[in-house]
């Protein structure tokens, strides 16, 4: 069925969408990643993929940032198809936290299970679960991956790399408390250097729609024409990404946009309109949950504009 917008409409909604996201002002890049903290806050993009394959985008669309917590949704979508939906949900879980996303207490209450792999914890514990004979063998799966959904060969950064490895004091104290409650399932520091990696790659907005609309358009890459993952396994994806894509605002965003969304803290940001289209946002301050302003603001936009809403008959 071809989609109910013209070029000219999807084009218009990417420019109102970049103009109310330029109006916003607030918040400030995340500064417990130094190379985060030092990329320029007045860098801005929207784009859009269709599920047919088309481009609309403003801004620094080709500026490359950090992909961060956005990661977390390839490595679901890859370890989803090599163990099934059910073992992962068993093994990971498949609720909210309501709490921030590299929370310890959301990960004590629950006795060790993290509840939802799109939170650091059950990110790591995710990333435990790729297969491979090597830790380099399961990094090149996960590279591939959001290659495949990206449509080209991501890169990891090795400077952002650095400056995670050599700070995530945090995230080592959450992977050994998996370890000590049987749901890091390797070695904890293996796992915690292959999903600080994860988060290490460089993606553009450009990247991350083609990305999105992989989802939107039941796992086949609208670009490419490759199968990334299991058309059967995307519905779980979106579904974990309206409950917990933008941490403790994901009830808001659920509330105001209506749509399956993930951010990361370098200030990138996804939402999914299944069957439709990918918005992708990237600005870097973020407010208090660690969802970028501008990004947010965009998004919002362009899903009113679009009707988007999943909620609305
Ligand atoms: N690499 C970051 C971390 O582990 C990702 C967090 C995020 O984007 N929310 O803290």
């Amino acid at each position: 069925m071809p989609l109910p917008y013209t070029a000219k409409q999807l084009q218009a909604a990417v420019h109102t969408g970049f103009s109310v996201a330029l109006k916003c002002s607030g918040g400030s890049n995340a500064s417990y990643i130094p190379y985060l903290a030092s990329v320029d806050p007045n860098l801005i993009a929207v784009t859009i993929v269709t599920v047919d394959g088309n481009t609309f985008a403003a801004g620094d669309s080709q500026y490359q940032f950090a992909i961060e917590s956005i990661s977390k949704v390839f490595t679901l979508a890859l370890v989803m198809d090599q163990v099934g939906s059910p073992a992962l949900r068993a093994k990971v879980g498949a609720n909210p936290t309501g709490m921030p996303f590299n929370s310890v207490m959301a990960l004590e209450l629950a006795k060790g299970k993290p509840m939802s792999p799109l939170v650091n914890a059950g990110a790591i514990s995710t990333a435990s679960l790729v297969s491979g004979k090597t830790p380099d063998e399961r990094w090149q799966k996960i590279l591939a991956t959001q290659s495949a959904f990206a449509g080209r060969d991501l890169v990891l950064s090795s400077e952002i790399n650095q400056s995670e490895q050599t700070t995530n004091f945090h995230n080592r104290a959450i992977a050994w408390l998996l370890y000590s409650a049987g749901t890091c399932y390797s070695d904890p520091i293996e796992a915690l250097d292959i999903y600080t990696r994860q988060c290490s790659t460089l993606i553009s907005t450009t990247d991350l729609a083609v990305m999105g609309a992989t989802l939107a358009n039941k796992g086949k890459n609208p670009i490419t024409g490759k199968q990334v993952i299991g058309a059967e396994n995307v519905r779980h994806i979106l579904a974990e990404m309206m409950m917990e894509g933008l941490y403790t605002a994901s009830g808001d965003f659920a509330y105001t946009v209506g749509l399956p969304g993930k951010s990361g803290v370098g200030g990138g940001i996804l939402a999914v309109a299944p069957g439709k289209l990918a918005i992708a946002g990237f600005s870097p301050p973020l407010d208090a949950n660690g969802n970028s302003v501008r990004g947010q603001a965009a998004v919002k936009s362009i899903a009113e504009e679009l009707k988007l809403n999943l909620f609305e008959a």
